[in-house]
């Protein structure tokens, strides 16, 4: 079975670029039957926090990217992979290395003053009929992986194709510091061998620590997986993405009025694609989605291409998904929907012309709180000679037995022919009155959701 895993650092807020590598590898799974997992990697004890877990577990759930297994920690994860190194010692595939940073640094600056890539000399690496030298007192050793000489390690990734290292750039890799803490590239790999993962997909800033891997992959006995280097995402300026040029948090695109099927649907396409396909929903995405696909060049973030997708989704989601969404976000502007009102009917009347739940929140507020229109409209649009016809018309509109669409659009029509007025002479001065703004979907459609007394006073009081 196709085993993944999204593997973040929960240092700091998680940001579009980042979720796009849990969206893959989940995508990855459910295509297949597969089992994604969820691993926190916090041993960057300094920069990690609860809190960035929380935003990440949050993002996730918010997008639907459920996993299987996890969240593991690697915290708790800290006597297994000193179970490994003791193991690696033993067998000889690690060693213990007592030069000191001191000695690290006259060796570096010996090999940069040679003009020589800095590079760990093996001093203390064990070789058949080398002498090492002796133990030094009071120096606590790094662990070291006796890394391949000669050669090269290579693999062939599902995104950038053959790549190909020569050993001669991998010195012996620290794996444990002097106090015996265990270092990023072997946890890493200790964990993707008991986790049992068949494909690793994440960012390609990580393309530097594969053949490491690879190499104390097979140390361990283990065949490497299947590799897959996701290009970065940029932003709109053009720069890598990241917190601290910008980049908001993932939770934050909910609290701005995108549908989770949009985000998907838009994060799906910044880095794959499935021939002219732009719109596609959750369950197609996971139809369509295989690694063959994946972009080679680094995906741009476009705002108001996000937008335009979820504008789409919108028209798409039925209204009773909608309603309680809006509800929501009327509750952030502090406007509780009375009971009784018909919420669905007016999502469904305005949701076309909006991009986010938000502007459909800003529209629907004209029911709940009244309208303020602008100067400039009332002077455009409400003028003197239109004012008998809005009282004829607020009082047909109360002289109504009922209320409903059809009902008003008779009560218009009729004030038009008895006021040798044509539609939007009529029309858009109510909107101003009513609505607050000059423009609006059908204007009877529209006043319907009023109560016609509310409607009538607001006419009147031109
Ligand atoms: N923790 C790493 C990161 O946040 C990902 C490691 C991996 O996927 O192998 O970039």
């Amino acid at each position: 079975t196709v085993r993944t895993r999204f593997a973040p650092s929960p240092t700091g807020f998680i940001h579009l670029g980042n979720i796009r590598s849990a969206l893959y590898p989940w995508a990855f799974a459910r295509a297949n039957d597969g089992v994604f997992i969820l691993r926190i990697e916090d041993t960057d004890l300094e920069r990690s926090s609860q809190a960035a877990v929380d935003v990440i577990l949050e993002g996730m759930r918010w997008l639907g990217l459920d996993h299987d297994e996890g969240p593991y920690y690697q915290m708790q994860r800290m006597d297994r992979y000193k179970e490994v190194l003791a193991q690696m010692l033993e067998q000889g595939l690690a060693y213990r290395c007592y030069m000191s940073s001191a000695e690290l640094d006259a060796l570096r600056e010996r090999q940069m003053a040679a003009k020589q890539k800095p590079r760990y000399d093996g001093t203390w690496r064990p070789e058949p009929g080398k002498t090492l030298p002796p133990v030094p007192e009071g120096v606590q050793p790094v662990i070291r992986f006796k890394s391949p000489v000669g050669g090269t390690v290579a693999w062939d990734d599902k995104v950038k194709g053959r790549i190909e290292f020569s050993n001669e750039e991998l010195d012996d890799l620290v794996i444990a510091r002097p106090d015996g803490t265990p270092t990023y590239n072997f946890c890493v790999v200790v964990d993707d061998i008991d986790m049992g993962i068949t494909h690793v997909i994440r960012g390609d800033d990580h393309v530097n620590n594969t053949p490491r891997q690879i190499h104390i992959f097979r140390a361990l006995g283990q065949e490497p997986p299947v590799y897959a280097h996701l290009p970065t995402v940029l932003n709109e300026q053009g720069e890598k993405m990241s917190k601290r040029n910008g980049a908001k948090p993932v939770t934050q695109y909910r609290d701005e009025g995108f549908l989770p099927e949009a985000m998907v649907n838009y994060l799906a396409r910044l880095g794959w694609s499935h021939g002219d396909d732009e719109i596609f929903t959750r369950e197609q995405f996971l139809q369509w989605f295989d690694l063959d696909h994946l972009g080679k060049s680094a995906g741009q973030y476009d705002e108001a291409k996000l937008r335009w997708v979820n504008a789409q989704h919108i028209k798409r989601t039925g209204d009773a998904e909608l309603a309680p969404l809006v509800r929501g976000q009327l509750g952030q502007r502090g406007i509780e929907v009375p009971a009784g009102f018909p919420l669905e009917q007016a999502v469904a009347l305005f949701k076309d012309r909006c991009a986010t739940t938000v502007e459909l929140a800003e529209w629907l507020s004209m029911y709940f709180v009244d309208a303020q229109p602008s100067a400039e409209d009332l002077a455009q649009h409400v003028t003197p000679a239109v004012r008998p016809a809005l009282a004829a018309l607020a009082e047909r509109l109360l002289a109504l037995p009922g209320w409903d669409k059809a009902g008003i659009a008779a009560a218009l029509k009729a004030t038009l022919g008895e006021q040798g007025l044509k539609m939007p002479q009529l029309a858009i001065p109510v909107r101003v009155l009513v609505c607050g703004r000059a423009q609006t979907p059908s204007v009877d459609a529209v006043l319907e959701l009023f109560s016609k007394e509310k409607v009538a006073k607001l006419l009147q009081g031109a």
